[in-house]
């Protein structure tokens, strides 16, 4: 596996160009994600955000999530906007739908608890891998997900796994919704965590795994700063 690439003349080593970065729910990819990008001058790219904006939609209209034809087209046809942050609130950007700002919207229990159904059809996963495929065949950029050392970019520079307990993984989601000022019960929150997995995992079409040539890092006893030093030294 090469993680260096050689500049032109040969006397400058370049970090990957392309960073996979997959996991479970709540295992700190985005965090990591948007910080490794924003110190290497690339592009943060959350695919996750796709899957939550087409659930949120699909709630918002009362539709039957379990109509795969239906929710195969919202996925083809939703207008998913992604900015620059707007407000100082935590926000890596703006998740715009219509004119809406969904960005804390589409984090909701709702979404949480409805997104891995949505996510497990394979049209949604055709129509929304293909969109991700073609921005980050671009280079420069650190794309988060479930897939995306597996199927979306299997020809990524580095493809990092970041793992952790359902346990602990639960408590900094507890923790960050209360920090937040949202209402929250740890335990709910552990067995959505869990349910999330189930499905993530066991899913027919781009199941999440690591990929076979993935760093596999445990995160349970580390800080989200180690966390981004270790991977920061993966790609120097
Ligand atoms: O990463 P996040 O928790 O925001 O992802 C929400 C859900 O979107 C995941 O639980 C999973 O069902 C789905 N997802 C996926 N493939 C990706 C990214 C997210 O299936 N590449």
């Amino acid at each position: 596996m090469t993680f260096f690439l050689i500049d032109n003349d040969m006397t400058k080593i370049s970090p990957p160009s392309i960073i996979a970065l997959d996991g479970p729910a709540a295992s700190g990819k985005s965090t990591l994600g948007n910080k490794l990008a924003n110190s290497l001058g690339y592009l943060f790219f959350d695919t996750g955000i796709m899957y939550r904006a087409i659930t949120w939609i699909a709630l918002q209209h009362d539709m039957d999530l379990r109509n795969e034809v239906m929710i195969t087209e919202l996925a083809q046809k939703a207008q998913i906007d992604i900015r620059p942050p707007s407000k100082n609130d935590g926000r890596p950007c703006d998740v715009l739908i219509g004119d809406k700002d969904v960005t804390w919207d589409m984090r909701g229990g709702d979404v949480d608890a409805n997104v891995s159904v949505v996510s497990a059809y394979a049209g949604v996963r055709k129509a929304l891998s293909e969109q991700q495929r073609r921005i980050g065949l671009r280079g420069k950029v650190v794309m988060v997900g479930r897939d995306i050392g597996t199927v979306v970019l299997p020809e990524a520079d580095l493809k990092v796994y970041l793992d952790a307990s359902a346990e602990e993984r639960a408590r900094r989601r507890y923790d960050e919704l209360i920090a937040r000022g949202e209402k929250s019960n740890y335990e709910e929150i552990l067995k959505k965590v869990i349910e999330r997995d189930r499905i993530d995992s066991t899913r027919a079409v781009a199941p999440l795994r690591p990929a076979d040539d993935a760093i596999i890092i445990d995160s349970d006893q580390m800080d989200a700063e180690q966390v981004f030093v270790r991977v920061l030294e993966l790609c120097k």
